[in-house]
């Protein structure tokens, strides 16, 4: 089998590796600073596709929920070849609103979910404080997902840096791919600390930093950019022992096994800026302490800062490209937890088998081909 090179250690990179050493290719993961530590490692964990849809993700929904049902599958996998069992949280979701004007975007957003067939309920305000006691008593009424779920994404990365290598990859770290090398429209390998090693397939997985990595042809530098998130973790105690997932307006509520209550996330385009500012953390406990009040009392446990992979219409790029032996695995922008399991599983069986993935197709870089930069 041939030669594979993954250019970056995230989740995806990870992943993907882990899948491809298991079906005997011979696999290394590049990662210029420390495996798993960038957005994969600043994400909340949250696998809620049916909360986080809008009207015009219809497309994405559909592989977002096709990963979410991976997931079981994935987890049970990673535990046979890590020894690391990670949980799938069924905590469920639910999406409260405290005004008028949250009433009849909630609503909107109910009937099209019933619309589409999602499992959805409708709650009053008491009704969701029954599901969540710790929901303030402004609370008008509120949609409730009982299936969206949640996952450690600290332990899975963990697990998986373990699977990828106890299944024969090789792992690099504080290796910086500093040039992707194509000669004649070929695949040659890359460049890292000055030296030239030979790969015949190359895996673009560099998060928000895939279209900086130099050497690629200007049509195929990914059109993705870093969009800064900022999350607080705050120490749950008796005070305040949030049990759901809450997606009020604005800002999302998450409860880890851990202990940590999750309050996340900005969205803002600051460029590779990865500094936490007072104004954003500021918004965040405000919005947070308006859906869920007892929040006021709990310790802040840290700040994390991190850089989603943003592709410029927002949907992840999956798959190969028109010079033989070069994928795309990026831009998975606010899912990629949750789009782990059908990048990986899906992606490595088009590069072992050279049979395209279906469930991937309209996903690829072809689509921005036509596009001017
Ligand atoms: C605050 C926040 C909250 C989020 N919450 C969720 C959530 O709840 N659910 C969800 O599904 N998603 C969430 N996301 C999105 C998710 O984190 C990302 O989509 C996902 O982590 C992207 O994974 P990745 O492997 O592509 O990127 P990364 O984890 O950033 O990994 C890319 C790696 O590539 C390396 N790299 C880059 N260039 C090179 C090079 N030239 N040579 C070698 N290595 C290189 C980098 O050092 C980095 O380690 C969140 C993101 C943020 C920031």
């Amino acid at each position: 089998m041939s030669n594979t090179i993954i250019i970056g250690g995230g989740i995806i990179g990870l992943s993907l590796g882990w899948q491809l050493a298991k079906k005997g290719i011979n696999v290394e993961i590049l990662e210029r600073h420390i495996a798993g530590r960038s957005a994969s490692w600043a994400a909340a964990g949250m696998l809620a596709p049916q909360a986080e849809m809008g009207f015009e993700d219809i497309e994405l929904f559909y592989l977002c929920r096709k990963s979410l049902d991976m997931y079981p599958r994935f987890v049970e996998e990673l535990y046979a070849d890590s020894g690391i069992k990670v949980e799938l949280e069924k905590t469920g979701c639910i999406l409260p609103g405290f005004d008028r004007d949250d009433a009849e975007r909630l609503r909107r957003l109910y009937d099209f979910r019933e619309k589409i067939g999602m499992p959805v309920l409708w709650l009053t305000g008491s009704e969701a404080r029954e599901i969540e006691p710790f929901l303030s008593p402004r609370c008008t009424g509120a949609i409730w997902i009982e299936d969206d779920a949640q996952i450690n994404n600290r332990l899975l990365l963990d697990a998986l840096k373990t699977a990828f290598q106890k299944c024969g990859g090789k792992l690099y770290e504080e290796h910086n791919v500093e040039n992707i090398n194509i000669t004649n429209g070929k695949i040659e390998g890359v460049s890292v600390h000055g030296k030239d090693l030979k790969f015949e397939n190359i895996i673009v997985a560099g998060g928000a930093w895939s279209k900086q990595i130099p050497g690629l042809p200007e049509n195929l530098q990914p059109p993705v950019r870093p969009v800064k998130g900022q999350i607080i973790n705050l120490r749950l105690n008796d005070s305040c022992r949030v049990t759901k997932v809450v997606r009020a307006p604005d800002v999302y509520l998450l409860p880890k096994s851990d202990g940590r209550l999750i309050l996340g996330a900005s969205v803002e385009e600051q460029g590779y800026d990865t500094d936490p500012t007072a104004g954003e953390i500021f918004r965040l406990l405000e919005r947070g302490w308006e859906a869920v009040p007892s929040i006021y009392d709990l310790s802040i446990e840290s700040i994390d800062v991190g850089l989603r992979p943003g592709s410029r219409d927002h949907m992840p790029i999956i798959g190969d490209s028109e010079i033989e032996g070069l994928y795309f695995a990026t831009g998975h922008y606010r899912n990629g937890i949750l789009l782990t399991p059908v990048t990986a599983f899906e992606l490595s069986d088009w590069i072992a088998s050279g049979k395209k993935s279906e469930a991937l197709s309209g996903f690829g870089i072809e689509r921005f081909y036509k596009e001017t930069v």
